[in-house]
């Protein structure tokens, strides 16, 4: 059996040499039916069906599912199947990056290498893109079909389409049939929408059954865009809105409201003296209060994005530490050569009001507390992909920012594993991952230590298996190699 898999993966090679297309990253060609068994043994399972450990498991995955699970000599092996002895190792769900951006020059030489593969690498096995960027609409639905296949190397992916941006949209309902028609998972709404727009998008996306998340639309508001059906807010950074006064009817080009927002905010807050959590929370308890009961009312999940304040101020406070960086090596050179020139986006968008990145930061992390104490639904996503935050590599910087605003690393852990598999189950039925179980998608991490006691024991680790497919620690780190 063995040997026929390994005819057909020179084959394959062979082929793709022949035809001219053989990318870098090593492609495995076998078909799901093809994939035979895998057992893991000896390993401490971190099912994340609660918070324990399970010693001395064996998880017997055949395809891309898992199929027994059970201790020492419980579960029959087949002959054939591959083993991987974990020595006492960890055996816990992959994880999902929730918000992230896909890019379709992630098939050209911009990147040195595939952001696909440093997922991979990471241990995130499932990635969910907001919004394509380039000249085929499709292509990430086209990388989801190639990886489920074979062809490619990657995590699971599910991905909105064509994004709402800004109003007027010249007729939404369009918009969202041919997002739903060309077979996206979600519509994402921007911050630039009229109440009009945003409720004809909706409506038409109810009728459609097509989950949405996105930006509190500015014109609108919290409390209006989820009477109106959004399901999902896109990042908890978006409720600080709701603590700045302004005037939501003004009609305004996109440029434009940022900067009308921003001024209004600095005629409330004194970004220079910072932020004072003990007062800000007295002050406007009234409004958290307010956005609580409104999360609570409509059970909106939002992703965390914590880790795209920690990146704007360091590259802001810290740009030679951050710059050095080892997984900054990843990221394109054009990308690279703007921060030196200080013409990226965020450098030019925070020159001269520094104070107010520090301050956002403050707000956001307090928001998160808020949010996270009041058992609010929280998705493990880092907007990954663009701007320096460097696909897979801002997964762990995540966790580390929840751990450190008060999550137990179980707690951390389940926003990328256990919520994120529900909110894609109420997405598209496929919520059939982020534990360890019988006839869960086989996503998991092998780590040496014991990532509910820290979840930096989750970076660099020992092998990641996505959909069935294992990738050992030396497999991904040759394919993660910087020439
Ligand atoms: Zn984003």
């Amino acid at each position: 059996m063995k040997k026929i898999i390994w005819a057909m993966t020179w084959l394959f090679i062979l082929g793709a040499i022949l035809s001219g297309c053989l990318v870098e990253e090593q492609v495995n060609p076998q078909q799901i039916s093809d994939l035979g068994y895998t057992a893991f043994i000896h390993v401490n399972m971190v099912p994340m069906i609660s918070e324990i450990i399970i010693k001395d498991q064996t998880v017997l995955v055949k395809g891309d599912r898992i199929i027994a699970v059970g201790p020492g000599r419980s579960v029959t092996i087949p002959e054939n199947a591959t083993v991987i002895d974990g020595e006492g190792a960890y055996l816990m769900p992959g994880l999902a990056d929730m918000h992230m951006h896909t890019s379709q020059d992630w098939d050209t030489n911009a990147w040195p290498v595939s952001p696909l593969v440093l997922y991979l690498a990471n241990g995130v096995t499932t990635i969910r893109d907001f919004g394509p960027s380039g000249e085929v609409l499709t292509y990430a639905l086209e990388w989801r079909n190639q990886i489920k296949a074979g062809s490619r190397v990657g995590p699971t992916i599910y991905a909105s389409g064509r994004i709402l941006f800004a109003s007027p949209l010249g007729g939404p309902q369009g918009l969202v049939r041919e997002n739903h028609d060309l077979g996206f998972d979600f519509l994402k709404l921007y911050s630039y929408l009229s109440p009009e727009d945003a409720r004809e998008a909706l409506t038409t996306a109810k009728e459609l059954e097509m989950y949405s998340s996105g930006h509190v639309p500015y014109a609108i508001g919290l409390e209006n865009i989820l009477a109106a059906g959004m399901d999902e807010i896109a990042h908890v950074e978006e409720l600080l809105f709701a603590f700045i006064e302004y005037d939501r009817k003004q009609q305004l080009a996109p440029d434009a409201w940022l900067s009308y927002l921003i001024k209004s905010a600095m005629e409330q807050f004194d970004f220079a003296s910072g932020f004072d959590e003990a007062e800000f929370a007295y002050l406007h308890a009234e409004t958290m209060q307010h956005i609580l009961e409104v999360l609570s009312t409509y059970g909106t999940p939002l992703c965390t994005t914590m880790v795209v304040d920690d990146v704007i101020s360091q590259k802001l406070f810290e740009l030679e530490a951050f710059l050095a960086r080892p997984e900054i090596g990843f990221l394109p050179t054009t990308y690279l050569d703007l921060l030196l020139l200080g013409e990226e986006k965020h450098l030019v968008q925070f020159r001269g009001i520094e104070d107010l990145a520090v301050y956002k930061y403050d707000i956001d992390r307090w928001l998160l507390t808020e949010l996270h104490q009041a058992e609010v639904p929280l998705l493990l996503g880092t907007d990954s992909g663009i701007l320096a935050i460097v696909p897979g590599y801002s997964i762990h910087d995540e966790l580390q920012i929840l751990v450190e605003n008060g999550f137990s690393p179980y707690e951390a852990i389940k926003t990328g594993t256990v919520n994120a598999a529900d909110v894609i189950e109420a997405m598209v039925g496929e919520g059939n991952f982020g534990t360890i179980e019988v006839g869960q998608r086989a996503d998991l991490i092998l780590v040496n230590n014991n990532p509910l006691e820290d979840v930096a024991n989750i970076k660099d680790p020992h092998g990641v298996m996505a959909a069935g497919r294992w990738y050992s620690r030396e497999e991904l780190s040759q394919m993660i190699a910087l020439e």
